[in-house]
C-alpha cells in the first residue's frame, strides 16, 4: 500500500507521507512520524501500544550493548513474576506512598474477587527484596547483581504519549546488593555512565549527567542519579534514565543483612544492613531519539541502532532496456549488497516492481534509514555509486559518489559519520538552549523561549516548589485564570549537573527565588518537562 498522499502542502516539501510540519504542531507530527514510520500501532487500551517490529529492532540494539556492559560487572538476568502481593508491595513506606496513585490492581479471577488483590509491577524492588533476603545469608553472597528486562504498568493519569509516557513499557530493571556503601556508589555512577552511553553513542542524543534533588528523587532511595534529555522542538526536559542509591532502606524493611566480616577490635561480628541499587532504562529513549532527530519528512535514526541502515535502489531502469542490460544491473546491484553486508553492513536492496525511484525514496526516507544508494546504468559506466544521507535536510549536501570498488571501506565510515554529525548537531541544539542565568526576572522569559535554565538554587525542597508555583504563575500573568486544557506548566528542577558552571557556585550567591533568604548551594536545571 503506497503512504498516505499528503492533504495540504508544506512549503518546500515534496510529495511526502508527513503533512504537518514538527515547528507547527508537535504532536501531530510525531503522532503521523511514528504511525507512518512503522513504529507505533494504536490499541484500544488507553496509554498501551503496539511496538512495531521496526521500533523492537533498535530497542533489541539498545538491549544488545547495554546487556553486555553490565555482565562485565557480573550482573546476571533472572526474571520475577509480574505480580506483588500487597504486603510486600507496602513494606517500604516512601516507596509505596510515591507509587500508590500509579498502581494497578488485579482484584478478580474469572468472576470471583480475590480473597487478597495482587499488585501488577510498577518496579521489582518489592518483588525481589524478599528473595534478596533468602539469598544473602553471609558477606560471602555479595556483591549480589541481578537484572530483568520486562515491562512494567503504571497507570498513569497524565497525558499519554507513545514511548514516552506509556501505561505499560519495556525497560531493564537492576537490583545489586553490596557489603559497603562505597561499592553502591560506585556502581550507580557506572551504571548511570552507560546510559549515558546508551543515548549519546547509540541513539546519539545529548543528556546532562546529575543528580536529583530530594522533591525529585525515587520513592525509597537515598539518592538518585539521573541524565537528563531536552526536546528541542517543545524546549521541555525529559528524565531519560535513572540509577538509584537505595541506601539501606529497602534492606532494613526486608532484612536484608549479613555479619560483619571485619569486626571491631575482634569483638562480636554485627549484623549490617545490605547497601542496594537499582536502576531503569526503558522504552522511553527510542521516543527521545524520534523527537530529537525527525525532520519533515520523517523519521531520521542514527546508523548504530538502525535496523536497516542502508538501502540499495537501483535506477534508470527503462521500458527500453535489454532484458541483458536490466539484468546485469540487478547483478550489479546484488554484488553492492553483498559487499556491503560482508562487512556487517545491515543492507536491504529494493527492487519491488511498480514503484518509481522517486516513490522508494520517499518510503525510505519517512522510515528514516540512515543512508539511500542509488545505482543506475550512468553510475554503472563510471563504477561508482551515488548516495543520499537521511540526515541532511538539502538535496544537493546530502549527495555523494563512492566508487564501486571503494564501498566496503567507504560506507561504514559515512555510516560513522552521519552518527557523528547527527550526535553534534543535537548536542549543539541542547547546548544553546540551556542558558545559565541569575536573576528571577529572566526565568519565565527565559523557558518561553524554548530553553531550559541553569540556575543558583538553595536545594530547598519548599523552594523549589515555590519555583515551580510562581514559574507557572508567572507564564500566566497575574489576574488570568488557568486554562484547564491548557495549564501554563511551571518548571521542576531536573537535577543538579555533575558538572557544575565555574566549577561550582560561588560563596555569597543569592538563590534564584527572590523570596528565599537561604543562599544557593548548586547550580540546578530547571525546566518545563515531560
Ligand atoms: P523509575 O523507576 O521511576 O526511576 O523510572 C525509570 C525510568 O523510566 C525513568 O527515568 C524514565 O526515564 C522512565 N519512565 C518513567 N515513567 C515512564 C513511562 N510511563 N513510560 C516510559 N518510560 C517511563
Amino acid at each position: 500500500k503506497k503512504p498516505q498522499q499528503q492533504k495540504k502542502k508544506i512549503e518546500g516539501a515534496a510529495l511526502i507521507g508527513i503533512d504537518v510540519a514538527k515547528e507547527d504542531d508537535l504532536g501531530e507530527w510525531y503522532q503521523q512520524v511514528i504511525t507512518k514510520g512503522q513504529m507505533i500501532s494504536y490499541y484500544d487500551v488507553a496509554g498501551c501500544y503496539i511496538l512495531e517490529p521496526s521500533s523492537y529492532a533498535i530497542w533489541e540494539n539498545i538491549k544488545g550493548w547495554f546487556d553486555a556492559k553490565i555482565k562485565t560487572l557480573k550482573v546476571r538476568n533472572a526474571y520475577f513474576p509480574i505480580f506483588i502481593s500487597a504486603d510486600n508491595l507496602e513494606r517500604e513506606k516512601e516507596h509505596v506512598e510515591g507509587f500508590a496513585a500509579e498502581v494497578a490492581w488485579v482484584t478478580k479471577g474469572g468472576k470471583s474477587d480475590l480473597e487478597k488483590p495482587v499488585a501488577v509491577r510498577p518496579t521489582s524492588e518489592t518483588a525481589m527484596y524478599p528473595y534478596f533476603a533468602r539469598k544473602i545469608q553471609s558477606h560471602r553472597d555479595l556483591p549480589l547483581k541481578l537484572n530483568q528486562w520486562n515491562n512494567v504498568v503504571r497507570w498513569e493519569f497524565k497525558h499519554p504519549m507513545p514511548f514516552i509516557r506509556s501505561r505499560e513499557f519495556l525497560w531493564q530493571e537492576g537490583h545489586t546488593a553490596h557489603l559497603t556503601q562505597e561499592a553502591a556508589s560506585e556502581e550507580v555512577r557506572q551504571i548511570l555512565t552507560w546510559y549515558a552511553g546508551v543515548y549519546q553513542d547509540l541513539l546519539a542524543v545529548p543528556v546532562v549527567q546529575g543528580v536529583k534533588t530530594v522533591n525529585e528523587k525515587f520513592p525509597g532511595a537515598d539518592y538518585t542519579t539521573t541524565i537528563e534529555g531536552f526536546i528541542p522542538a517543545t524546549g521541555r526536559g525529559i528524565q531519560a534514565a535513572t540509577s538509584h542509591a537505595l541506601g539501606q532502606h529497602f534492606s532494613k524493611m526486608f532484612n536484608i543483612t549479613v555479619e560483619d566480616p571485619t569486626p571491631k577490635d575482634g569483638g562480636k561480628a554485627e549484623h549490617i544492613h545490605v547497601w542496594q541499587n537499582s536502576w531503569g532504562l526503558t522504552t522511553r529513549s527510542i521516543g527521545v531519539m524520534i523527537l530529537t532527530h525527525g525532520d519533515r519528512r520523517g523519521l531520521v535514526i542514527p546508523p548504530r541502532v538502525a535496523e536497516i541502515q542502508v538501502v540499495v535502489i537501483p535506477v534508470g531502469v527503462t521500458a527500453k532496456m535489454t532484458p541483458e542490460a536490466k539484468d546485469d544491473l540487478y547483478k550489479k546491484v546484488q554484488g553492492i549488497t553483498d559487499d556491503l553486508r560482508s562487512v556487517g553492513v545491515r543492507v536491504e536492496t529494493d527492487s519491488r516492481e511498480g514503484y518509481s525511484p522517486g516513490w522508494k525514496f520517499n518510503d525510505w526516507e519517512l522510515k528514516g534509514i540512515p543512508l539511500r544508494i542509488e545505482f543506475g546504468p550512468k553510475d554503472a559506466e563510471k563504477g561508482q555509486v551515488t548516495t543520499s544521507r537521511r540526515d541532511i535536510d538539502d538535496k544537493d549536501q546530502a549527495r555523494g559518489e563512492t566508487k564501486v570498488d571503494d564501498l566496503k571501506e567507504a560506507i561504514p565510515k559515512l555510516l560513522e559519520q552521519i552518527q557523528t554529525d547527527m550526535f553534534n548537531k543535537a548536542k549543539k541544539a541542547y547546548d544553546e538552549h540551556r542558558v545559565q542565568l541569575t536573576n528571577w526576572d529572566d526565568f519565565v522569559p527565559t523557558l518561553n523561549g524554548k530553553n531550559v535554565v541553569l540556575v543558583p538554587h538553595c536545594e530547598g525542597e519548599k523552594c523549589e516548589d515555590e519555583v515551580k508555583a510562581k514559574s507557572a504563575k508567572t507564564a500566566l500573568g497575574d489576574g488570568v485564570a488557568e486554562d484547564k486544557q491548557a495549564p501554563a506548566m511551571g518548571a521542576k528542577s531536573l537535577c543538579i549537573p555533575f558538572e557544575q558552571p565555574e566549577g561550582g557556585i560561588k560563596e555569597g550567591t543569592k538563590c534564584i527565588n527572590p523570596d528565599c533568604t537561604t543562599p544557593a548551594k548548586s547550580w540546578i536545571l530547571f525546566g518545563r518537562s515531560y
